[in-house]
């Protein structure tokens, strides 16, 4: 069970909660919505299904792979403790759990926090004083204190052909300006260093409500990602902008990063190069223009981070087709890559195109994408010996070494930078001088 459950300790007079939480950081913040609720009405969380009066699972159903171990964390939730509450994506296909665990007392989809209060206090009704718990000021964060998750949408309007997450989690629903304002206000106030700024279709934030103008704070603000970048970095933290779909308008997003409003971190899922596979993807199809813009945003801002990903083995995909991503890679040498092999989601559009890759192919494309990249990224990280930068302390090892990240690097995603002989504690920002590097992580020293 999640390790942040056994954190807090079990009063004999509160309901006991057990949570299990799987998926993406967008259903980590759901996560948190949930927990913060719970506690704030007297709830206890526990990590131990003995001692749980109930648990709850907060599932994940973008792939295949992420609905077995959801099926799996219910099952195993079922057999241990026999009280089981489903949320999050797969929570949106009840049919299919209720057939494969007919005995989970109530499902629910994402961002569905009401009901999932509604369902625990049907089953264990909530004790009588709820000021008896303190919430620490910003809600409790499943990440450590000094990081946050900053969600600013739902949904999505694109329509990629290998995803199903439009029909699973709906339109794009973005929240009011000024709530997510005060969220972020709030988190800083606790003590968070670095707001992490996610949705599903992040650069799309405010097309649902036009671009409409709210007040914040007295001032006129209008719902648009670049406004909402820009006041979240006046609050004087990190701010790290995730998932952004290569619109002409992130162009200004990369201005607010030459100006310091925002790190100079882009994560951009691209997804493919080959003009075909990205026309049968429905994603934008001219990769000319990806390059040329890539240099002129390397240009604007020196030192900028670029992340991306890629599916290799999509339907139709020819030897062609994969050289021309390579050819892309190489070109565009980006700091950071994931790459995955097409896995056919159930209701995505993709699966009825022709041409499947075999997985014995897709593999094989898989590790030379990888090998290619790990040689640019050894090389990109070698270029960082001897240069000093301001990192982000995450960890205090037994030994005494630090685990920090610097601009370049987004917790959990990619590498860490070792600091050694150095005292700090997490949340603290450091000066260092990098001194190794490899394909991943980087080692460096106090300045
Ligand atoms: S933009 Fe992202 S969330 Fe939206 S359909 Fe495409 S892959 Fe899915």
């Amino acid at each position: 069970m999640d390790s942040f459950s056994q954190a807090l300790p079990r009063s004999a007079m509160s309901p006991a909660i057990g949570f299990i939480s799987l998926g993406c950081p967008k259903a980590t913040v759901d996560s948190e919505r949930i927990l913060s609720r719970l506690r704030a009405e007297g709830y206890t969380m526990v990590g131990d299904y003995q001692q749980a009066d109930l648990v709850i699972v907060n599932t994940c159903g973008f792939i295949d792979a992420a609905v077995e171990e959801s099926l799996e964390a219910i099952g195993e939730a079922l057999e241990e403790n026999g009280r089981v509450i489903v949320t999050g994506c797969l929570g949106a296909k009840a049919e299919l759990i209720r057939e494969v665990h007919p005995k989970v007392m109530a499902v629910t989809g994402p961002e569905a926090v009401d009901e999932v209060l509604a369902a625990v206090h049907a089953a264990l009704p909530p004790p009588h004083d709820p000021f008896e718990s303190l919430l620490p000021p910003g809600g409790l964060k499943l990440t450590p204190r000094h990081y946050a998750y900053l969600k600013i949408a739902e949904g999505c309007n694109q329509s990629c052909t290998f995803c199903i997450i439009p029909s699973m989690r709906g339109p794009l629903v973005s929240r009011p300006i000024g709530e997510v304002l005060d969220e972020a206000q709030a988190l800083v106030s606790a003590g968070v260093k670095e707001l992490l700024v996610v949705a599903q279709d992040t650069a799309a934030y405010g097309a649902d409500l036009r671009y409409r103008t709210a007040f914040w704070g007295g001032r006129p603000l209008k719902s648009r990602i670049e406004v909402l970048a820009e006041e979240l970095g006046r609050l004087g933290v990190w701010v790290r902008l995730h998932y952004l779909y290569p619109y002409p308008h992130l162009d200004r997003l990369v201005e607010l990063m030459a100006e310091g409003w925002v790190l100079p971190y882009l994560d951009i899922p691209l997804q493919h190069a080959s003009p075909a596979i990205l026309k049968a993807m429905r994603r934008p199809a001219k990769q000319e223009n990806m390059l040329r813009r890539i240099e002129e945003w390397r240009r604007r801002v020196p030192g900028l981070t670029l992340r991306s990903t890629f599916i290799v083995g999509f339907p139709g995909e020819s030897e062609a087709d994969f050289e021309t991503l390579l050819d892309f890679l190489r070109e565009a040498r980006l700091d950071r890559v994931g790459a995955f092999t097409y896995s056919p989601v159930d209701g995505a559009a993709a699966n009825a195109l022709p041409g499947a890759v075999p997985e014995a192919v897709q593999q094989e494309r898989l590790q030379r994408l990888m090998a290619l990249q790990e040689s640019i990224s050894r090389e990109k990280l070698a270029e960082s010996l001897g240069r000093r930068l301001t990192v982000l302390v995450d960890e205090v090892l037994e030994d005494g070494r630090l685990l920090a990240r610097s601009a370049a690097e987004a917790p959990e995603i990619d590498g860490v930078i070792v600091v050694e002989e150095a005292r700090a504690a997490p949340g603290d920002f450091l000066e260092v001088e990098i001194t190794a590097a490899d394909e991943h992580d980087r080692l460096a020293h106090p300045l």
